[in-house]
């Protein structure tokens, strides 16, 4: 996936949180990182970031959410969003105040029941102040009302909302909760989530997860569209897509539900779109067979308007594509790519955005082993050309993925010396070991966060070597690695494996 927002946003809301937090030091508030309260605690304001080392206000601290129940009333003429969110969580310290990421307008918020005044700061901090002050381990229940038109809600000129002819796309990462419900936006703090619609009757709404229930018609000539996920979701893994499309529902092999979408606007691209997502669920039960099992109760995919994102986002059970990898005919790669995601981003997800590698190193060489099992090139053979393509002196080879930078989190790096990163992994480990610890990595961290420290950590201990050498050079040290023990295949040019192209397509428009 790619992100469109640049470091400007983060320059910008540093400066906010800065105001935000004075007085206060900046990890005080996270669980693990206060003092432990032996003291009588005079409540503290929760810290307005969870100190990534990339956005460190992106999040929020002093609270766990573990539900959000989001209904809300949109209109695509105007592209205007009503909605109340309620979010349930847990204090994790005493509070005086606490950090909400949104922008859209803020009518009402109620803690417990009890009217709360709120203040904006920075750039998608809402400070809310309830009238009462919370106590650590209290159970919350935030009511926020809110209004507003989304794609004219700028960060820094920006909108991670997509307005499309027909509807919208809530589709972004990392940003893409502030401009619809208000959340604590970032991975560290998953939470399930109930998604309800009000459109007027004709549109569709896709989401994640299951229906709860068939859309009901609801007066004035709308319905009300409900989807429910179950598992713990990453805040920018929710995601709504509003138009007009046509749904297809199936049941996968492993019986679970599946749905898929496409948008009415696809035209000619519709055949390669419908001939790449109802894959879907034979790539996931493949997946299954690398991975371990599937993490979650749905599968899917939607296709996106040609007027939409230009990108693919794993938005979970049911990533959204971009009209783009259709082009020039199916595209499975983008397709394994995404739903790689659920395994490696979703399920498993970042506990800092510096550790992006977790997620696009291996959602990329989950294509080269899909390639490698339809017989379209072997693992080696795209590594080999991929390593082949990128001459020594390319800018390519300056990027770290293990450290891409807060602007780069999505470069052309990240994915393919990525994947090559993998691949020599596999190459130094044996292929038991590397295919023993793909499963141990998605199971020991199952809906959970991880780090590239406790990757290595768990490859060491499966393969029982030293990798430090290894992981410094592939994942943390500028220039191209060498590969002689590959210098029989320097003699002569590598072929091009026949997945290259859609390999290569895909990641034009994934990367950035
Ligand atoms: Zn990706």
């Amino acid at each position: 996936m790619r992100r469109v927002l640049r470091a400007a946003i983060a320059a910008v809301t540093l400066t906010g949180a800065g105001t935000v937090a004075a007085g206060t030091p900046a990890h005080a508030a996270l669980p693990g990182w206060g003092r432990p309260t032996v003291t009588a605690a005079v409540p503290q304001p929760g810290a307005p970031g969870l100190g990534d080392t990339y956005f460190p206000d992106y999040g929020n601290g002093g609270y766990d959410v573990e539900h959000y129940d989001v209904r809300l009333r949109y209109d695509p003429d105007t592209d205007r969003l009503t909605g109340t969110t309620t979010i349930l969580a847990r204090a994790t310290q005493d509070l005086s105040r606490f950090n909400l990421d949104f922008l859209l307008e803020v009518e009402s918020v109620r803690v417990n029941g009890w009217a709360a005044t709120t203040s904006t700061e920075g750039a998608h901090e809402l400070v809310v102040t309830p009238s009462r002050t919370i106590t650590r381990g209290q159970q919350l229940t935030i009511v926020v009302r809110y209004a507003g038109v989304p794609s004219e809600t700028l960060v820094d000129g920006y909108t991670g909302w997509t307005r499309t002819d027909d509807g919208a796309l809530a589709v972004n990462e990392p940003e893409s909760a502030w401009w619809w419900f208000p959340s604590n936006d970032h991975p560290l703090d998953k939470a399930t989530f109930d998604v309800s619609v009000s459109v007027p009757t004709g549109v569709e709404v896709i989401s994640n997860g299951v229906q709860p229930r068939p859309p009901l018609a609801e007066a004035g000539n709308r319905t009300r569209w409900s989807w429910r996920t179950t598992s713990p979701t990453a805040t920018y893994l929710a995601f709504m897509a509003i138009g007009q499309y046509d749904i297809v529902t199936d049941t996968a092999p492993n019986g679970q539900p599946v749905v898929n979408a496409y948008s009415t606007s696809l035209g000619e691209l519709a055949p390669a779109a419908r001939a790449s997502i109802e894959r879907t669920a034979e790539i996931v039960e493949w997946e299954s067979t690398v991975f371990g099992p599937y993490p979650f109760e749905a599968q899917g995919g939607v296709a996106g308007p040609v007027d939409g994102i230009t990108f693919a986002l794993e938005t979970q059970t049911r990533p959204v594509y971009g009209p783009g990898f259709w082009r020039r005919g199916s595209n499975t790669s983008v397709v394994v790519h995404e739903n790689a995601h659920q395994w490696f981003g979703d399920s498993v997800s970042v506990a800092r955005w510096q550790d992006i590698w977790l997620n696009e190193g291996f959602a990329s060489y989950a294509e080269w082993l899909w390639s490698e099992e339809q017989g379209e090139g072997t693992a080696q053979e795209l590594f080999d050309f991929t390593y082949a393509s990128y001459p020594e002196d390319s800018p390519f080879w300056q990027v770290r993925p293990g450290d891409p930078g807060p602007t780069r989190v999505f470069d052309d790096a990240v994915y393919d010396r990525g994947a090559m990163t993998l691949h020599q992994l596999r190459l130094a480990v044996g292929d038991d070991a590397f295919f023993a610890i793909l499963p141990a990595w998605t199971a020991a961290h199952r809906h959970g966060n991880g780090t590239i420290a406790e990757f290595q950590a768990l490859a060491e201990q499966i393969s029982g070597l030293d990798l430090d050498d290894f992981f410094t050079t592939w994942l943390f040290t500028a220039g191209r690695p060498d590969v002689s023990g590959s210098a029989a295949r320097k003699a002569a040019p590598p072929v091009e494996p026949k997945s290259w192209a859609k390999i290569r397509e895909a990641h034009r428009l994934l990367a950035h």
